[in-house]
């Protein structure tokens, strides 16, 4: 995406240049550490693709909008006093605007501060790929959503930029009319980036499919749990503290969870 003018160019420079040097390390007298120390985190905002976690952000952003004026779809905005968001940070409303996700992602290539990460929405050989943010997950309302009532509406599935991947539409027989298919979409958190364009495009009064942050919207397993069918995941029993005897060790990890055996001889 071009920059829409030179002179944001010039303006992102001399701060990315004051930043490093610690130029703005001080505002309006106040030190900045005093400054920060003040501002909470916000639970349910949705930040810019490439954002650390929130604490950070808060932490890091210097409020100076550059991300905002670069967003060549006005989809960022730099929160008012009574927005949700910690004034002057920026944030997204998909249902008004969502993220397009653009693929040179200018709003994180100019942020000058280590508010948004180049290496959150980059693949290994460091080209940005937007596909990796992880700006939320779209969550769906199965109590509001037409396609859950039996009424024919994929419009969330045909604006999703990751169709068939990050949704997908299930195929299930009606049983109230006996007689027609229900298309219900469902959302793969694993793959969707929070961009917000099947909110935007959501045809109920309210949006029945929305986002929300991911530790808001997703649930956390204890770390003892591993999927013994996952090798990455299985990998991380290297780094646990669980307890396996000598007689599981030549077992994989699945069998070693399904054997319900050497609990039942536990005294
Ligand atoms: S990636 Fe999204 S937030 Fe960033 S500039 Fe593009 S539309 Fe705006
Ligand atoms: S996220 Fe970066 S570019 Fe955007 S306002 Fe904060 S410091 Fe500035
Ligand atoms: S937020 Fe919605 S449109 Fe965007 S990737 Fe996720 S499911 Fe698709």
């Amino acid at each position: 995406m071009e920059n829409k003018d030179s002179s944001k160019i010039s303006r992102g420079d001399l701060l990315k240049g004051l930043v490093k040097k610690g130029g703005l390390m001080m505002l309006g007298g106040l030190p900045w550490a005093a400054y920060v120390e003040e501002n909470k985190e916000e639970e349910f905002v949705l930040r810019p693709p490439g954002a650390v976690d929130e604490k950070k952000f808060v932490e890091s952003c210097i409020k100076c909008g550059i991300c905002v004026e670069e967003c060549p779809y006005d989809t960022l905005k730099l929160a008012k006093p009574g927005d949700d968001a910690l004034t002057g940070t920026p944030f997204f409303t998909p249902r008004d605007i969502p993220c397009y996700m653009c693929t040179d992602i200018p709003c994180v290539e100019a942020c000058p501060t280590d508010s948004l990460l180049k290496d959150l929405v980059s693949d290994d050989n460091d080209k940005y790929n937007i596909e990796k943010a992880e700006m939320g997950v779209a969550v769906i309302d199965r109590k509001n959503c037409l396609a859950y009532w039996g009424i024919r509406c994929d419009a969330c599935y045909r604006a999703c930029p990751l169709l068939d991947e990050a949704i997908v539409l299930n195929f299930e027989r009606n049983k109230r009319t006996g007689k027609h298919a229900m298309m219900k979409p469902e959302v793969n958190a694993d793959i969707c980036t929070g961009c917000g364009m099947c909110e935007h495009a959501c045809i109920t009064e309210k949006a029945s499919i929305f986002v929300l942050p991911r530790e808001k919207a997703l649930g956390k397993v204890n770390d003892d749990y591993i999927k013994g069918w996952d090798k990455e995941d299985e990998s991380r029993l290297d780094s646990t503290n669980i307890y396996i005897d000598k007689n599981q060790v030549e077992k994989s990890t699945l069998d070693y969870l399904n054997d319900t055996g050497s609990l039942l001889n536990d005294e």
